[in-house]
Formats: C-alpha cells, structure tokens, sequence
C-alpha cells in the first residue's frame, strides 16, 4: 500500500520522468536529411553538451570580470576561443594570420554640465534646454568639444524608402532638401500601418528603429539629429531614453554612418515649444499627417539649435575571433556561424557581487560556437564549401564588432550565402520548437522548414513583430550588408514539460538574472538542448554550404538592395 501511496503523491513527477526518457535518444540523434552525408551527420551527431557546458563555465568564471569590451577580462575569453579554435584544427581568419579581427571603439560620455542646447528664433528669444530633463545627446565623432549654430529641417519621420515610394526628405519641390550642415528633426518609430505591404503592417521595419534615422541624416550630410520623443510612439517613457543615454556609448572609429555632432532625442513638450516658435502649430497634428502618404514634405524651421557639447572620450581595441574550415571546394563561397562573447563587465560603483558573469548572454552561445566549429574541423568529409566561425565582440554596446565584421568580412559579403547567429540561449533542457525570425524571408526556408521537421523542432513565428527584434541582434549586422543572417533561438516548449513552464522559466531568467550580475553558470543546467540546437545548427550550415548558389533574400525585401550592392 505505502508503495502505491508513494506512487500517487509522485505522479506528477513520475509522469514527467518517463516523458524526458522516452524522448532522450531523439534528442541526442541527428536525423537523416536529404542533401546530409553520413559522416557530416557523424560529426553533427558527435556534438557533446558537456563540452559546451565547460566553455560556458569558464567564459563565466568571476576571473573572466565579464568580459567587458577593451578590459582584460574580454581579451582572455578571446584568447580562450582562439586557442579552442586552434585545438580543434580551426584554421584562423583574422588578421595577419592570426585569429584575431582588430575593432577600433571609441567610448563617449558626454558631459552634461557643460553640454548646452538652445533653440534660437530668427527674432526673439532663444530658449535654453535643459540637458537630461529636456534633451539628451550624444557626440558620434568622438572629439572632445564641439559647437555648431545649424538651421532644423523637420523631415517628418525621417524615412527614405522606395520600395513604399515613401521619401521624407523631398521638399515641397518635390526635390530632396539639402541637410548638409543642418539639424534634422524627425519622428521616433515609422508611419502607422495595418497593411502588411506599407512598412509591414504593424512589424516594425528598420526604418523605425532611431538607429537607422541617425544614420539616414548623417548620410546626408547632417550635423545633428533631434528625435522627437513621445511615449506611446516609442514604447517606453523618456526616462529610458535619458538612462541609456547617462552612460558611456561606443561607437566604431571611423564608421562613416557615425558622423552626427548631436545625435539627440528631445522630449515631447520641447518639440511642441519649437513647432510653437516656429509657427508650426500643434505636433500631434503634424504627427499624424507626417503618418499619411503624400501628406508631408520637409520643411526648414526658421528656427536654428545652437550646441556647445563636451564629452569625455576613451579609444580602445577589442578584437573579433575568426575561424575558419575549409570547404571541398575552393569556389568562393561561405557559410558563418556568429555568437558575441563580450558582455557588461564590472560595476566599479555597484556594492556586493559587481561582476557581469554573462553566462547565458553570450556565454551559451560561444559554447554553441565553439562546440559546432570543433565538429566541422573535425568532421571526415569536408563541408562542400568553407564555413566560418566569428565569435564577436561589443554586442552590448549596440552590435559593433558584428557590425566591423559586416563591413570588413574575410570574404566578400557577396559570396556570404548565410549567417547564422546564436545569442542566450537557457540551457534548461531540450527544446521542441524553435524561433527562427527572418529565416522565412530568404530563399533557404523550404530547407529550413524540412531540417526543423525532422529534428522535431515546431517553428514559431515572431511573438512581438512590433518590438522589431531582428534589428537588435548580431545577424542584422550581417544582414544589413545584404548577407541573409538569422538568429536560432529556443521557443517556450521543453521535453517534459508544458509551454506555461518554458515560459515561467524565461520571465524568471528575464526579472532576475538578465542583464544582471547573477547571470552566472549554475552546475544543474542541462546542455542538451544547447547541443540539440548546435547539431540542427551544424545541419542547416552544411546544407546551405551544399548549395550550388548562395543564398538570398526574396524578391522585395528590405535587404535585397544592399545585397545587389555587395556584388560589383
Ligand atoms: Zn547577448
């Protein structure tokens, strides 16, 4: 009886035993696949989760101090992944034959007692903001001082897109107005839309993202940009804008999309003081007709921004890991593999325990990386074409080392076929579906489709296309040089359990060790489905690498440009 008893009370847990048995061998095997040689699927199926548990433990190590872009702490990781490159027998694709990719960084803080703004009027007072409250801004050109007394263009939402014949810098001509040493002023997010063939519907295309509307104005020649900050547009208060702004930013030296004096957002109410001064009428209105096609052309303000900044500046060099197995043939064409291994550091000023561990963010992902390219290096038939493996730096400072990579690629972007990149990925069990966002937009999805179909991996589509998640991480870099590039990502449903846990498990990591000094490895994860997610990883690279053409983006997409671009 007290057997049976003792039955009852486990059931739960016996229930759920069973299951994660039931379906380890699954887990472990790398199934057939067309277009899949038996020994590449060896070498795939050779992937070993308590390898890439070990990378995860030491690149989390407090010894590591967070890996902290231009500290020691990130140089050793570096140096740990080039010499498991090397162990392995991956070839480097640095520079000068080493596996190491120099990125040049500059970090600008700028000095807010003695930055000043002011809007002057042709007649009239001018109007002083006040720095934080008001405006917030940031020097892109890494000098120490700077002033500048320019005339505002208000270009709407400061968007040039021709594939929805949309241009925001035309002028009431019809002709583009000249921001060549001006201040543009623009809109945050992209115009209102429920039609998924004008900016995506209600997705957020790049074109939303602030990043872009800098680089849109100082492609043009502009000194400054001021982003009109208006809290149901973007998402979230002023008060996240002025927090991540109150701290250091880094940008890459020379990077010529990064070129503005003033690369600023101003608060709701000032915008509406400077529509008032210049006779402009109510913001919200011209909000709303900026939004509608053919409603709005740029218009110059009688009204100038007057600047004197300050910054406190500090260059350093963080460097990019690259390595490299060649393919059986020697056709110049490649497949890439991403996953950054920097994170935030030490909190100098913070109390307790202030190291910035990182061992989820990125630590699983450079143990993926890591675990994938020892596999091909090691793998009895070559993969048809050569397969790179870049493990980079400066993703939490907004993408940079992926973004030098894009921009200084080992071979030419053109002859990228894909990126596949790998960020956070909880190592809390096996995975059953997979999210693979922007995957569906290249012409590889039907392969993409069949490879998760038999590892038994459900495909999700984008839960908050709103939120515009494909421009934050390391394959956008990628992508934005026309290289078709997606993260692998794990969904919420797990072997063993239901989706309601994997979900409970992910707000937990989000509320509690995210970004957080307690990201740090914990000896009961389990690895398997980091290993599971390496071996379909491992597939889909060998499959796109079989490919007698590279990869693309479909006709019409945003990338497709820069894509016909890479080919001279
Ligand atoms: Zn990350």
């Amino acid at each position: 009886m007290k057997h049976i008893q003792l039955l009852a009370a486990m059931a739960a847990t016996l229930f759920a035993l069973p299951l994660v048995h039931a379906q380890q061998p699954g887990a472990e095997a790398v199934p057939a696949v067309p277009g899949l040689p038996p020994a590449a699927r060896a070498a795939a199926t050779s992937i070993d989760p308590e390898k890439i548990r070990a990378h995860v433990r030491f690149l989390s190590l407090d010894l590591l101090e967070g890996r902290g872009p231009g500290t020691r702490g990130a140089e050793l990781a570096a140096e740990y992944i080039a010499t498991q490159f090397a162990l392995a027998g991956v070839a480097p694709a640095g520079d000068n034959g080493t596996y190491f990719q120099h990125v040049p960084l500059v970090a600008v803080h700028t000095n807010e007692d003695r930055t000043k703004f002011s809007l002057v009027p042709a007649t009239g007072q001018p109007i002083d903001l006040a720095y934080g409250s008001e405006i917030v801004s940031k020097d892109q050109t890494g000098q120490a001082a700077a002033d500048f007394d320019a005339p505002i263009v208000f270009v709407g939402y400061g968007i040039h897109a021709p594939e929805y014949h949309w241009d925001d810098y035309a002028g009431p001509d019809g002709k583009g107005v000249d921001l060549r040493g001006k201040v543009a002023l623009v809109i945050v997010n992209e115009p209102p839309s429920d039609d998924p063939g004008f900016f995506k519907g209600r997705a957020l295309t790049y074109y939303g993202r602030w990043t872009y509307k800098y680089e849109e104005a100082a492609r043009r020649g502009a000194v400054g940009v001021l982003i009109i900050h208006r809290t149901d547009l973007a998402s979230y208060g002023w008060e996240v804008v002025r927090n991540s702004q109150a701290i250091e930013k880094s940008y890459l030296e020379g990077d010529p999309d990064a070129t503005l004096r003033a690369a600023a957002w101003i608060q709701h109410d000032v915008a509406q003081r400077l529509f008032t001064l210049a006779g402009l009428g109510n913001l919200d209105q011209a909000i709303q007709t900026a939004g509608k096609p053919g409603a709005f052309h740029a218009v110059e303000l009688p009204v100038r921004l007057h600047a004197h900044i300050e910054s406190r500046v500090r260059r350093y060099v963080s460097a990019n890991v690259v390595g490299r197995v060649p393919g059986a043939s020697a056709a110049n064409q490649a497949v890439f593999y991403t996953a950054h291994y920097d994170h935030l550091g030490i909190d100098q000023n913070a109390k307790g325990d202030n190291i910035y561990n990182g061992a989820a963010d990125n630590g699983t992902g450079c143990g993926i990386l890591l675990e994938m390219a020892r596999a091909f290096a090691q793998s009895p038939v070559r993969p048809p074409h050569a397969v790179y493996f870049a493990s980079v730096t400066a993703e939490e400072q907004g993408l940079l080392g992926s973004q030098f990579l894009g921009m200084h690629p080992p071979v030419p972007a053109g002859q990228i076929s894909l990126d596949l990149n790998y960020d956070m990925l909880l190592p809390i069990g096996v995975p059953r579906s997979v999210s693979l966002g922007g995957a569906e937009r290249i012409d590889f999805w039907p392969t993409v489709q069949t490879v998760a179909k038999a590892f038994d991996l459900a495909l999700l589509p984008d839960p908050t296309p709103s939120a515009g998640h494909y421009y934050r991480s390391d394959h956008f870099s990628l992508a934005r040089v026309g290289i078709p590039a997606f993260s692998v990502d794990q969904g919420e449903l797990f072997e063993g359990h239901d989706e309601a846990w994997g979900r409970a498990q992910f707000i937990d990591f989000v509320a509690h060790h995210y970004h957080q000094p307690s990201d740090e490895y914990r000896a009961d994860w389990d690895f398997r489905g980091n290993a599971k997610l390496a071996r379909f990883g491992f597939v889909l690279g060998w499959l796109a690498s079989g490919q007698a053409k590279t990869a693309e983006w479909q006709a019409g997409d945003e990338f497709e440009t820069a894509r016909k671009a890479s080919r001279p």
